[in-house]
Formats: C-alpha cells, structure tokens, sequence
C-alpha cells in the first residue's frame, strides 16, 4: 500500500515537471529564506542529466533570476503561458532594451511615485491647503487648456511646478522653520515629461537593440576582482569561451579579463599599472578620481563596460566609447588604486545629462560610496555652470540615491537659510537652489514635491520645514561621513562640441 502511494507520489511529481515548459510560471523557492513567490520559467537546460530551470521571481529585480533544481519548484501551482502570445505582464520579458552606446544605462520608466500617489485633495486646515495638490489643480485648468496637442508620451501626473524665478520665503515658526513662496503666478507648462523614449539618441553608434533569451540570462558565474569574489547580477557579453569557466579573473587596474587565476598572475606579472589610466583629477585621503577619455582608452572603457553591465540591467553595449568620458573612483591602500565605482559621461550633452551610466561596485554598495559618485557628478557641472541631472530613466538603486541625495542637498540649503532683514522671512527660488547645487528644476521641484513641502497659504506658496523634517535631514547627513571637498579637484571643464571627439 504504501509503495504504491510512494510510486503514485512520484508519477505526480514526474508528470508535473514535464509539464514546467519555457514561459509557464509557479512558485519557486528563493535562494535565501523561506519564500516562495511565483517565478516564471525563462529557460531549461540539462546538466549530466540533471535538469535546471532558469527562473525568474515575477515581482523581483532581475538581479535575483537564477537557476534551480525541481526540488524548489512547486508543480502543483502552474500556470501556462497565455496563448494570444501576450506576455504576462511584470516579468520584464516584453521589456525593450535599447542600444544606447557604452556609457549609458536604460531601465524601464519609473514615474515618480510620490507626487501622483499622493492624494490630490487638499490636506490639514482650510486655509492651508497643500501645495501639489493646489499647483496640480492650476496646473490641470491650464493643461486643459492647452491640450489641443497630443499629450506628451510618460508625462509625470499631478506634477505642476511653482515659477522658478518667484521667490520662496522662509517663515520662523515656534515648532518649525517655513518658507514661503510669495504671490504665485503658476508658470507650471508640465514639462517634466521625458520625449518618447523611441526619439532618445538612437543615432549613430547607438542602435537599436533587441531583447532575446540569452541577454535576458546572467552568464558569468563569478567574478574575481582584486580583493572581491562577485556574483554577478545581469548578463554581459564577455567572450563565449570565457564564460563556461566557473570564474572569470580580472585585474582590477586595467580591468582586462582571464579564464584562471593563473592566467591573471601571469598579466599581473606583466602588468605594472596600479591604477585606471587617464588623470587623476581628485585626491583627498584615500578617495581619487580618474578621468578617462572613451577615446583615447578605448580598450580599458571597453572593459568597464563589460564590467558594469554585470551589475547594470537595461544597459546594452556598443563597443564605440568615444563620445564618452569615464570617471572612476578609487580608494587607495599600498596595493594601489582600488575601483569602487564610476560613471560615465557624454562629452556632449543636448539634454544636460550630467551622468549617462553610474554604478558601485557590488562590496561597496551601501556605505555611501553612491551618494559620492553622485555628489562629484554635481560637483563636475558646478565648475561647468550648468546644471545637470541623470539620463533616464534611472535603475530602482540608482533612483533611491539620486533621490536621497537631491533631499540632503535641497534641505541642507533651506535648513541653513538666513534671512536678509532679521524681521523678514529668508527667501529663495527654486533657480537660486539650482544656481546652488547644480541640480536641474525639474528634479529640484519634484524633489519639494516628493518631500511633501509646498503648501499654499494665504496667497503664497509656502515650504514648511518641520522639527521632524529637521531632525531626520540633521540625522541623516550625520552619517554622511564622506563628502566631496572641491577644493581637492584639480579640473577644469573643457569645450567638447568645438573639438574633435
Ligand atoms: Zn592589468
């Protein structure tokens, strides 16, 4: 009796695995934990007779996509693909993916979030009534208006904007510090759309790309970087003859690749550098950065490329890194010069992209490495006097520290804002806070407007600073431990549109 059940079990259990086709999807046990959330089937291979799925988790980053056995899939739960040919939605498989020369990232569009999940009603007493909600309203009678043309193509909802130029008041309150923004002509013209992605610099180099099962797969087991064993994130085109190799061992200063550690201790022997090539143009304690030309280091851009891609999912590459400047970082030890991260930059910039492409090396993430990649790229388009903003749409990681880093810097210039006359409220514009950090309007209005600040009171826009709001930014840049210090780079901006690339 019990065999039979045991032999009725495994029939099951048999018929259920032949059914696990490409594309079906079930829930699958996660690596780490005990979680099983429904994962889609992207491929199947056999090993020497073992079968492995290739999964990926349906409401997870794609970072986390592996290959697993039958023991982590629950059969009992399939689901099969829909047969109009429609994907199901989430997976990212429809998801397209752009070619967008060597230096770029493109990840799906993420609106943001804040300002249109908001509710759009006004909130607190009547005769406060909150900022977005009453900028949206203006701004929606006046887009009304105006839409005779189509609208345009990913425009962020609710997003109304105060007149740059008119001033923002400071208003002392015994619990809190408020600004002001005096009598509002709404200048609002909804431009914080991006053009259609499909317009977007898909010109030379920079071909379209299409999506297949194979750069959808993360082919590099592991990676050895210097110190650093790295499991990667995403697929990267390195050598089809590389990748079957368990590791692949580069040398962190010129960033070439081996298939064994063998292999690299004979680069290593031969390889004298001790750092990225290009000028060193910042130095403070052991953080430097170099500045490389996609031009004239054309192999070494190559390999950052191929590098970075391992841990950046909507960058497709393009072996033609001349149009772009590379900024690493490092931190230094007597070893040499170590890579902690970098970003990439387009010498010539029609949309006043100040970043293309900015990554951390996975064994730094998290200790505020990011936020200095970031706070250099700002520090870069000061000595430019320009303001810059990141090219979009920005990856889920690069996003969360782009927007920290935009509400340390706008706060940190309100919170230390002084007024002229002593009996008066201080006052700044949203242009003044651009002029200040570099950062672009749009992202210093949506940054207000995330943080929930803009109010209207009595005829004026208002930003209120609560002791709450003062106390976490106190907190939070407390813990910013490093910081870019200008007077460390040694850099001055050059005029790439009147020489040759
Ligand atoms: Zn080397």
């Amino acid at each position: 009796m019990m065999r039979a059940m045991e032999e009725m079990d495994q029939e099951n259990i048999f018929d259920g695995l032949s059914s696990v086709v490409e594309g079906c999807r079930l829930p699958v046990k996660m690596r780490k934990g005990d979680e099983w959330p429904l994962a889609e089937i992207i491929s199947i291979k056999d090993v020497n007779g073992v079968t492995y799925y290739y999964v990926h988790y349906v409401d997870y980053n794609k970072r986390l996509d592996e290959w697993v056995t039958e023991a982590r899939l629950d059969t009992r739960k399939i689901q099969y693909p829909r047969k109009d040919g429609q994907s199901n939605a989430g997976t990212g498989v429809n998801t397209p993916i752009k070619k967008l020369g060597s230096g770029t990232t493109t990840i799906p569009a993420v609106p943001v979030p804040a300002a249109s999940s908001r509710p759009s009603s006004p909130v607190g007493p009547p005769e406060l009534v909150n900022g977005n909600a009453f900028l949206a309203a203006a701004l929606n009678k006046k887009m009304n208006r105006k839409r005779k043309a189509p609208p345009p193509v990913h425009t962020v909802p609710n997003h109304a904007e105060p007149a740059p130029e008119v001033p923002v008041q400071v208003v002392r309150t015994t619990k809190s510090t408020s600004l002001t923004i005096p009598d509002v002509p709404i200048a609002a013209e909804g431009d914080l759309s991006e053009p259609p992605s499909s317009d977007r610099r898909l010109t030379g180099s920079m071909v379209a790309h299409n999506d297949d099962i194979v750069t959808r797969m993360k082919n590099v087991e592991m990676i050895e970087l210097g110190y650093h064993r790295i499991r990667p994130w995403y697929f990267s085109p390195y050598p089809q003859e590389l990748i079957h190799f368990p590791c692949i061992y580069i040398c962190e200063f010129c960033l070439k690749y081996r298939k064994s550690r063998k292999c690299l201790e004979r680069h290593l022997a031969k390889c004298n550098v001790r750092h990225p090539p290009g000028n060193e143009i910042y130095r403070k304690q052991s953080i430097s950065f170099f500045e490389i030309d996609g031009r004239k280091n054309k192999v070494y851009a190559q390999n950052l490329c191929l590098l970075a891609k391992l841990f950046l999912d909507h960058k497709t590459l393009c072996y033609d890194t001349d149009p772009f400047l590379f900024y690493v970082m490092t931190v230094f030890d007597d070893r040499g010069f170590h890579i902690v991260g970098y970003f990439s930059k387009e010498k010539v910039s029609t949309e006043d992209y100040n970043v293309a492409c900015i990554l951390t090396m996975p064994p730094y993430q998290r200790k505020g490495y990011g936020k200095l990649l970031i706070e250099f790229s700002y520090e870069l388009s000061k000595f430019e006097g320009k303001t810059g903003s990141p090219e979009k749409p920005l990856s889920d990681l690069g996003l969360l520290s782009y927007r920290s880093y935009w509400s340390q810097t706008i706060l940190e210039i309100l919170v230390n804002l002084k007024p002229v006359d002593e009996n008066e409220r201080p006052q700044i514009t949203i242009m003044e806070i651009c002029e200040l950090t570099s950062i672009k309007k749009e992202d210093v209005i949506s940054t207000l407007q995330n943080l929930n600040l803009i109010n209207y009171y009595k005829g004026q826009f208002i930003i209120s600073l609560s002791k709450e709001t003062i106390d976490n930014h106190m907190q939070a840049m407390s813990k910013r431990k490093i910081r870019i210090d200008s007077k460390c780079l040694h850099w001055t901006p050059k005029d790439w549109s009147k020489r040759s690339k």
